[in-house]
């Protein structure tokens, strides 16, 4: 079927919780796609920063197809060697000292909601002490509970009652955090560097006084770290930037190469209150995804594509600032590593729409921020690339 017949189909089976784009992309490589009529696109998008990898990493591809020939499931109640490799991954190279698996972004963050409020009740044996502050502009995920975290009304209108025990703080402003901490509130939770809101970049000492702060009140500090951990800012994790060590933080979209995965890790004695039957997942860190985590992790750290990341933000960064020089639309040009945001002045939707017509995948946070978050492995030939179409997109708009 070409993309024409599939879109059609898509109309009359799919649900349209998406404003999807008219694309069709059924193959995949480094950072390149092709659709279904064999077109060629450069990816700017990785899947939401999923793809850190790349499409199709050859180490990723070679674990899945080996893992699924030996065991592609087994049960919790069992224990599972590449779970377990994958725990001892993320623990040494973090933080942290005990990991929990489920299968998405907003189920790890559920897992850090559920895990920040029965540690805080019983460690200070008070049962109002459940309340979780988090920022404004934030994105936390789909589901019930992170919907409620997740501070935007925009992600909330419609599904109210929402879960009591959230309020919300604007972004780096350590003022009114602390303003804000009340003797119910049992944690903090946010972004290191906001992704959904527009590419946000907190000041440099804003987490070092959040930590004061949490730390004064007794409070867990968690990390969400969905989107920007994962070596996508040239570190590991993001928080390794601000000089602060979290309590809890969680991960997904990166951390299986593409295999849907969500992690929640944690220092031991908050790990301890997740006791046997308190939290579980059926597919939570199953053999398969588990495998594509470890070889997802080995590439970044064996490959130097931390050192990559860092690189080509670099020039990503530069090569967005030249465009910022010439055309006055572009109001600021942000980021760490390949989390890079370009702030424009008027919405930025259109471009998107020139791009796919260019073949260049872009894509937009908050309306008016072009958000890149390109595979780390994408080569400096490529940025050219995609800079040349954006350049001949702003020309056209001026
Ligand atoms: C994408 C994202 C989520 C939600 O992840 P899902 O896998 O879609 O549930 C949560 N937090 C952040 C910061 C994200 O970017």
């Amino acid at each position: 079927m070409n993309a024409a017949q599939w879109i059609e189909k898509a109309d009359k089976y799919i649900m349209k919780t998406y404003g999807r784009y008219p694309l069709v992309p059924v193959r995949g490589e480094g950072c390149r796609l092709w659709d279904a009529d064999g077109m060629e696109y450069l990816d700017f998008l990785a899947g939401v920063a999923v793809n850190n990898l790349g499409h199709c990493h050859p180490r990723v591809v070679a674990a899945l197809q080996a893992q699924a020939a030996e065991m592609i499931h087994c049960s919790n109640y069992y224990h599972i060697p590449n779970q377990i490799a994958l725990a001892e991954l993320l623990c040494t190279h973090s933080f942290a000292d005990k990991a929990f698996f489920c299968n998405s972004g907003a189920e790890a963050n559920e897992a850090a909601i559920k895990l920040a409020r029965k540690y805080s009740r019983e460690k200070y044996g008070d049962p109002e002490r459940y309340e979780i502050i988090t920022a404004l502009a934030s994105f936390h995920g789909r589901t019930m509970a992170t919907v409620s975290a997740t501070g935007q009304e925009k992600v909330q209108k419609f599904f109210d009652p929402l879960l009591h025990g959230f309020s919300y703080v604007p972004f780096n402003d350590a003022e009114a955090l602390a303003a804000a901490v009340s003797p119910r509130t049992c944690a903090v939770m946010f972004e290191p560097i906001q992704g959904e809101g527009g590419v946000v970049v907190p000041s440099v000492d804003y987490f070092r006084k959040v930590r004061e702060i949490c730390d004064r009140h007794g409070l867990l500090l968690i990390f969400d770290e969905v989107q920007v951990g994962m070596g996508r800012t040239g570190k590991l994790f993001a928080y390794e930037h601000f000089d602060v060590t979290p309590d809890i933080m969680t991960l997904a979209k990166a951390l299986a190469g593409g295999a849907p995965i969500g992690a929640m890790l944690a220092k031991d004695d908050i790990a301890a209150s997740f006791t046997p039957g308190t939290h579980g997942s059926t597919f939570g860190g199953n053999p398969l995804v588990t495998a594509a985590g470890i070889a997802s992790i080995r590439a970044l750290l064996e490959d130097g594509l931390l050192n990559r990341a860092e690189e080509m933000g670099e020039y990503l960064l530069g090569e967005l600032e030249r465009l910022q020089e010439k055309y006055a639309i572009i109001t600021d040009v942000r980021g760490i590593g390949l989390m890079i945001g370009m702030e424009l002045s008027v919405p930025a939707g259109d471009i998107v729409v020139k791009g796919l017509e260019r073949g260049v995948l872009l894509n937009v946070a908050q309306d008016k921020v072009l958000r890149f978050v390109p595979p780390l492995v994408v080569t400096k030939q490529e940025v050219n690339e995609m800079i040349a179409v954006l350049d001949g997109i702003l020309e056209e708009m001026k």
